[in-house]
């Protein structure tokens, strides 16, 4: 809950101009055999030079894959003509959080997935104002992309912003749903649709190359205790990416302990998301603030 007089308020204006200034620089940066891992530190490298911090590891996925996936330290990828490219930027000023994530075809023109998501994403924050309920916006999302002759991706939601934390306990579906929780005046959303020529479900891949700390648990490797010690002081309760450790153990012993952390429960290992199908997934992203009139969308 934030109001305009607030020091919350402008610190949420600040991330999220800070996130459209990056995420329009970065991408300028999405060509033919640039590598993804240039493109990420780059994205994290101007985050901080216009004085915000990563709220969390920027996402590069690519074509089928929806979400969860960030360069590895070792990365060698490069984006190929006509990859389908989600850049999803999570930028925070003080804990106060900006998410924005836009799709482009590599060395291609905006196809119709991606307009569909954009579409989607303009029609759902036109009609947001108090008292507007999280599924009416999922019932708009499903029908806008359906109407393109796409699915929206049903397990995938937008979420409620809070200082520090990506998810403030409400979701917002991206189909119609049974219930839902009426949005209040100073409520942050980042308002998220995913449209795709698939099942319209992601599945969880086994790999996992962003985490975010749990809590604190026995742990046999000295390199886990290390890593576990140094995302809490460093990352708190905000998602890291593997490269954010990666300078604190040998490769197969960061590996080691990333599993043992993410075994014991001391962190939390999100899993790359795939659509199910294999199919093309396209997403588009805004975060808003839900005003009296309606909402100020910080990131546009
Ligand atoms: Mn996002
Ligand atoms: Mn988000």
């Amino acid at each position: 809950m934030v109001s305009m007089e607030d020091e919350a308020y402008q610190k949420y204006i600040k991330a999220g101009e800070i996130a459209k200034e990056v995420m329009q620089r970065a991408l300028e940066k999405v060509k033919p055999g640039v590598k993804l891992l240039d493109l990420a530190n780059f994205v994290e490298g101007e985050i901080e030079k216009l004085g915000g911090k990563p709220a969390f590891p920027v996402n590069i996925s690519l074509n089928e894959v929806a979400a969860h996936y960030s360069p590895t330290a070792w990365d060698t990828r490069t984006f190929a003509e006509g990859d389908l490219v989600k850049l999803d930027i999570g930028v925070h000023v003080d804990g106060y959080i900006a998410d924005i994530a836009k799709s482009i075809v590599v060395g291609g023109e905006e196809s119709e997935l991606i307009r569909a998501s954009e579409d989607a994403l303009r029609r759902a924050i036109e009609m947001i104002e108090p008292g507007v309920k999280t599924n009416e916006i999922g019932a708009v999302v499903e029908e806008t992309i359906r109407g393109y002759g796409f699915k929206p991706v049903e397990n995938l939601t937008g979420h409620m912003l809070s200082r520090y934390s990506l998810h403030g306990g409400v979701t917002v579906p991206n189909v119609k749903t049974r219930h839902g929780d009426a949005l209040r005046e100073g409520d942050v959303f980042a308002i998220e649709p995913f449209a795709t020529s698939g099942a319209g479900r992601v599945v969880d891949e086994n790999e996992a190359i962003i985490f975010r700390y749990l809590k604190d648990r026995p742990l046999r490797l000295k390199e886990s205790r290390l890593i576990l010690a140094y995302a809490k002081e460093h990352f708190g309760a905000l998602p890291f990416a593997e490269r954010w450790v990666a300078h604190l153990a040998p490769k197969h012993r960061l590996h080691m302990a990333l599993r043992e952390l993410a075994y014991s429960g001391a962190i939390y290992a999100y899993k790359i998301l795939r659509e199910k199908q294999r199919a093309p997934v396209a997403q588009a992203e805004h975060t808003v603030i839900v005003t009296a009139e309606g909402c100020e969308v910080t990131t546009l």
